[in-house]
């Protein structure tokens, strides 16, 4: 007899929908990962460092050179200095980066804010650490633009004597939604003399639409000074399988995340750590992509306005969210498994970010589109939805 440490988890959502695409031959647009390559360039860089003998453990920390490239953009996209040696680790991916600092900084009973949707890694890293989430919902209205928007009055008033963290995630999965300067202000306010500390999950950071600037967490020296700023390589070069991502803190926010790390994965793989070392040198090999993905949000925003689904305008990331209330009246999962089944598109359910995913509340008719996607393959997915 087994006791389960996580009785009510269940395999992700994405894993889900990938195999059922997978089995039933469906378009996947389900999963956030392109379908198409890297830049040959990267996949080099990657050979160059093995033939040149990086294949051993590298620092714990991460090589130094990609510490060093990260503090360089860092610094040029959002004048913030982080320290290379002492304020910047190389992660397995973001997903390493938020479950070794949320184990690094929440205790049994301490509160963690997070926004609903959300991402499905925060709440189990919460709960594995003895931590108590508390939900603060996005509101949202099909009718206004964007469809959902963040309500910092309910942050505050979630906040007890107890929160230690608040986790924010901009641009937004799933919703696609942006900061503006107002809600850096309010961020602002709320930590201001108070101890609670932040995590900015900026893994879509360099997909932000309609020209505006990402305005990162890191970019306020009063909200940076408390604050694990986490990214993703995986989303930036067409890389989601390798799994490197990174965090930037403050040198003792930094020691405490890295007493985590080390004992997690110790460090991370060593060509691909050289390898991008050399490649983001290069600022336009990041600089171009929001025009890369907002070309296909376009596409895709406009295709879907000619099928029965409503698609929400994303500002942000490489997702779309749409309702499909004109076509069915079951409940997102029911929905999405029966398209990828029945119709051969695999899409994501939106209540599956929601704490109790079959809650009614929870299914507004919203399903999740990644257009991380050539265009043939957009194209095969919208042949299916504009006949349903
Ligand atoms: N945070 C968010 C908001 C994400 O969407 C993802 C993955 N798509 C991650 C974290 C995890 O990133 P990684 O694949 O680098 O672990
Ligand atoms: N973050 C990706 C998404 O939102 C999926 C990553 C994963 O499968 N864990 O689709």
């Amino acid at each position: 007899m087994i006791k389960s440490k996580f009785p009510e988890v269940g395999t992700t959502i994405f894993t889900v929908m990938s195999q059922l695409a997978n089995e039933h031959q469906a378009v996947n647009l389900g999963q956030g990962f392109p379908d198409f390559s890297p830049d040959e360039k990267l996949v080099s860089l990657v050979n160059e460092a093995m033939i040149n003998g990086h294949n051993q453990y590298p620092h714990m920390a991460g090589v130094k050179e990609l510490r060093d490239s990260i503090a360089e953009k860092m610094h040029t996209l959002y004048r913030h200095a982080y320290d290379a040696d002492t304020e910047i680790t190389v992660t397995n991916g973001a997903t390493e980066a938020l479950m070794s600092t949320i184990l690094s900084m929440v205790h049994p009973g301490d509160e963690v804010i997070v926004i609903e949707p959300c991402y499905d890694s925060y709440v189990p890293c919460i709960k594995l650490a003895g931590g108590i989430p508390v939900f603060v919902p996005l509101s949202y209205s099909i009718n206004k633009n964007p469809a959902y928007s963040i309500d910092w009055n309910r942050v505050e008033d979630a906040i007890t004597a107890k929160t230690k963290l608040i986790i924010l995630n901009f641009p937004h999965n799933p919703t696609g939604i942006t900061l503006k300067e107002a809600d850096l202000d309010a961020i602002e306010n709320i930590i201001k003399n108070r101890n609670i500390f932040l995590i900015a999950d900026e893994a879509y950071e360099h997909i932000v639409f309609d020209n505006k600037k990402f305005l990162s967490l890191s970019s306020r020296e009063n909200i940076a000074n408390k604050t694990f700023v986490i990214s993703s390589f995986g989303k930036t070069y067409h890389i989601t399988g390798w799994k490197v991502g990174y965090c930037c803190a403050p040198k003792a926010l930094t020691a405490e995340l890295r007493k985590i790390h080390q004992f997690v994965v110790f460090t991370v793989s060593s060509p691909m750590q050289y390898a991008l070392a050399a490649f983001m040198k290069d600022a336009s090999t990041y600089s171009g992509l929001s025009s890369f993905y907002q070309e296909k949000h376009d596409f895709l925003h406009q295709a879907l306005l000619n099928t029965r689904f409503k698609p929400v305008k994303s500002e942000g990331t490489f997702f779309l969210l749409a309702d499909y209330s004109e076509i069915s009246s079951s409940n997102e999962l029911d929905f999405t498994k029966k398209l990828a089944i029945e119709n051969g598109v695999a899409l994501i359910p939106v209540s599956a970010f929601y704490k109790n995913p079959s809650a009614v509340g929870s299914n507004n008719n919203m399903v999740r589109f990644c257009f991380a996607k050539k265009n043939e393959t957009l194209e095969k997915a919208l042949e299916v939805l504009s006949s349903i």
